[in-house]
């Protein structure tokens, strides 16, 4: 029995999302990134005596947008906690934390494994403030702190042990991160670090229902190193356990110069963190209404757009999950087609002349600055017959985007539009078929592939201006006369 039959890995995740909002959550200091260090700490961020938090509705409204969209129950009655410890870049001495009175609990995130799609279970999903930062490789001597960051709203996001892979995990955080983006609550960028993620991960042999002992891999800032530490992990415990060895309960980090993890600390006794309700905020009630309005505002999820681009529109799989990846393209598809019914050639261009011309210029779709309904005109014009595809792409597309506009008339005035008028295109296919009597012989004796050839001798002819489908029509009534 390979050791991969033998034990099944079981990981929760934990990721922290720093919310989308202008300001903190407790207070009007900016949460711009990359801002100079300690330029956005008022006294409220420091937690200076005399001050108060006042909760930054935004945020709460984005928690909420987040657990509808994972199916979350969502809690009326809310407060927030003081989490008690000490550490240089939390300049209160406390976070402010809804850790054990989460906003949204239960619900799922679905993902696609090899066997189909699968609910990874949620625990909770809560809202707290994030700390400042510790900068340690800035002076030799001393650990600098930027507190910019403290007080940044973030969610976290807790999973059941409902993942049992690498795989599965890396699948997750994907699905986390397109779906933040897609209902806006944070930019997803893990450079920036506004997402990071937690994992504990354990293994047990394969049919036991006791979970084993885990270890809590901290602060994975990218989704490959997510994957990678957990692929460690369990190549590291299987190891240990195969040698008879029982695994340590740890916290380890990850070292993504090697692919390795190290420990930090082995458990210690359970850290005491004096919660108790902060006295300077007052708890909040959601009202059902207001729930209510918060659902309103999540808009068509990415499965229920792949499910319906696929129903409707007649897409394969492939492309509608392709057309989901973000919601700035399923966007622009969908206006795309309230003014072409070619849905396959709006595929087809969105990823196409589209996405080259976006990575050429290192732009996105949600600048992209052709007006959805004059590309719709592009594809129908090139459906028609009225100009070809290459021409369409390769010329009058990046014309469009300098000078957005009416396609044919700009086709007209750059002499792109195919000829389709009968006088011209006979003639140009009659000199075609008389500069090769002897194909057109084996054309008759059989060797109808030859089509091509006379198709393209026409099209040389004409410049490329021959609309190819008539030249076919025109060719084979000649030829099969
Ligand atoms: P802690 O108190 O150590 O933070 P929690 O019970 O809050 O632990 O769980 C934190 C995360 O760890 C959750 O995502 C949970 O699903 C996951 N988890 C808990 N026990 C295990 C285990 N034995 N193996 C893998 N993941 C686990
Ligand atoms: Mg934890």
């Amino acid at each position: 029995m390979s050791l991969q039959d033998k034990y099944e890995a079981v990981i929760g995740l934990e990721v922290h999302a720093q919310l989308a909002t202008n300001s903190k959550l407790f207070c009007g200091d900016s949460t711009a990134f990359g801002a100079a260090p300690n330029t956005h700490i008022s006294p409220i961020t420091m937690g200076h005596p005399g001050t108060l938090p006042k909760t930054n509705k935004k945020a709460v409204e984005y928690a909420i947008r987040m657990g509808l969209a994972c199916h979350c129950e969502i809690e009326k009655d809310n407060y927030f906690a003081r989490k008690n410890y000490f550490y240089p870049d939390l300049p209160k001495g406390y976070q402010i934390s809804q850790h054990t009175t989460p906003i949204c609990k239960g619900g799922y995130i679905s993902i696609k494994t090899g066997s189909g799609e699968r609910r990874v279970q949620l625990n909770r999903i809560h809202l707290e403030e994030d700390a400042g930062k510790s900068i340690h490789d800035l002076d030799d001597h001393f650990t600098c702190i930027d507190l910019n960051r403290a007080g940044t709203p973030l969610i976290e996001i807790v999973t059941e042990p409902d993942l049992f892979s690498a795989e599965e995990a890396w699948q997750y955080v994907t699905e986390i991160r397109r779906l933040v983006r897609w209902i806006g609550v944070c930019d997803g960028n893990m450079e920036e670090g506004s997402l990071r993620c937690d994992a504990n991960i354990s293994i047990r042999l394969r049919g036991e229902k006791k979970l084993g002992t885990k270890v809590e891999v901290k602060n994975l800032n990218s989704i490959r190193n997510v994957r990678k530490a957990i692929e460690f992990e369990i190549a590291r415990m299987t190891e240990l356990v195969e040698a008879g060895d029982k695994v340590q309960q740890q916290t380890r980090s990850f070292d993504a110069s090697t692919d390795t993890t190290f420990a930090i600390r082995d458990k210690e006794e359970a850290n005491d963190y004096r919660y108790f309700p902060d006295p300077d905020l007052a708890p909040f009630h959601l009202t059902d209404a207001f729930i209510e309005e918060m659902r309103s505002a999540v808009p068509a999820l990415p499965d229920q757009l792949v499910a319906r681009f696929q129903s409707d529109y007649g897409l394969s799989e492939y492309d509608a999950q392709q057309l989901c990846d973000e919601k700035a393209t399923a966007d622009y598809f969908c206006d795309l087609i309230r003014h072409t019914q070619q849905y396959k050639a709006a595929v087809n261009w969105i990823s196409g002349p589209i996405r080259q011309y976006l990575n050429e210029s290192g732009g996105s779709f949600e600048t992209f600055s052709l007006p959805a309904s004059v590309l719709a005109a592009l594809i129908n014009l090139v459906d028609s017959g009225r100009i070809g595809f290459s021409a369409a792409s390769a010329k009058l597309f990046p014309a469009l985007i300098v000078t957005p506009g009416n396609p044919e008339a700009l086709a007209e005035k750059m002499n792109l539009l195919q000829v389709s008028d009968g006088a011209e295109l006979e003639s140009w296919v009659s000199e075609a078929l008389a500069a090769m009597p002897d194909k057109v012989t084996e054309y008759r004796k059989g060797k109808k592939g030859l089509i091509g050839l006379f198709v393209g001798e026409v099209k040389k002819r004409s410049k490329g201006k021959a609309d190819p489908r008539i030249v076919t029509q025109l060719l084979e009534e000649k030829l099969n006369a």
